[in-house]
């Protein structure tokens, strides 16, 4: 059987669509024999995944998505085949979610203040005890007709700078690698050319990011395009990275790329999965 790699998605314990177990029953029906579930700053969605994987025959990598803080930037880092349960990763997850709660409060007051009312409630409602994203905003302001697209909804109030949008100090990036390696996981650079960073700083950040621990950098993502993932596969090996590939789908709308649609991994690069293998 030809090995499909996706080792970057979403479900509804964070900001997706699909349950667990929608997921994955998606990722067997597009032949994905490996999918990582990477919810963001939680790991609530492992378990169902697991009896469902198991079920279809897919390997379950454990992973999560956590937002870091490295300067004034949030990176995104993913943390492949982790022990979901480690004390290091509750630690962040707990600051996480308190976080995530407080910043929650705050937006909703900036759109109360354009005179959007109701989206505390709303968005409080939409995770089940899961993480409340920008994203359950953005599907607020859909559903209440002051946008039409999540898109706009970023494009007007919650993207950086807008007017709804409240910044926030995540776990330094070095804690957050250091919590992936002591649970026994691969910290990976998710997207890493989402955060336009200048060449400088891109290398500035795989430096820091390598010196702390880190070991991959994703490669393929959705909305990578050739040049781009030759770019990429220069800095892995440059840093002397492993490559990763992954959807980061959230949805069967939008711009996400569907689970396993992706290009291969070039040649050029050692795969991530070699380290678990
Ligand atoms: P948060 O981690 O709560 O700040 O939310 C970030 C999430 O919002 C990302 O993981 C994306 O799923 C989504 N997101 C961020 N920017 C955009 C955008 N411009 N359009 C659509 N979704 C976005
Ligand atoms: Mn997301
Ligand atoms: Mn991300
Ligand atoms: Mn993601």
């Amino acid at each position: 059987m030809t090995e499909l790699y996706d080792l970057h998605c979403h479900s509804t314990t964070s900001d997706g669509d699909f349950s667990p177990t929608e997921l994955i029953k998606r990722a067997a029906k597009n032949a994905v024999t490996t999918l990582a579930l990477t919810d963001h700053d939680t790991i609530d969605g492992l378990a169902e995944a697991k009896m469902c994987a198991d079920e279809l025959k897919i390997t379950l990598i454990n992973g999560i998505e956590i937002s870091t803080q490295w300067e004034k930037q949030c990176l995104h880092i993913v943390g492949l085949n982790i022990e979901p349960q480690h004390e290091s990763l509750q630690k962040i997850i707990h600051e996480a979610k308190i976080m995530r709660q407080q910043r929650a409060e705050k937006i909703a007051v900036k759109l109360e203040k354009k005179g959007i009312s109701g989206a505390i409630d709303f968005v409080q409602k939409s995770p089940i005890d899961g993480m409340i994203t920008r994203s359950h905003f953005a599907h607020f302001l859909v559903s209440q007709f002051h946008v039409s697209t999540l898109q706009e909804a970023f494009d007007r109030y919650l993207g950086d700078g807008k007017s709804a949008y409240v910044s926030t100090t995540w776990t330094p990036l070095e804690t957050v690698i250091q919590a992936i390696r002591d649970a026994g996981g691969i910290p990976v650079v998710a997207h890493p050319l989402r955060y336009k960073l200048t060449t400088t700083r891109m290398k500035k950040m795989l430096t820091v990011f390598k010196n702390a621990g880190g070991l991959a950098m994703e490669i393929v993502t959705g909305r990578y395009n050739p040049d781009e993932m030759r770019i990429l596969a220069n800095y892995a090996n440059q840093f002397e990275l492993v490559g990763s590939v992954g959807s980061d789908f959230h949805s069967p709308e939008n711009q996400w790329i569907d689970l396993g649609r992706l290009a291969p991994l070039p040649n050029s690069v050692k795969p991530v999965w070699e380290l678990w293998k």
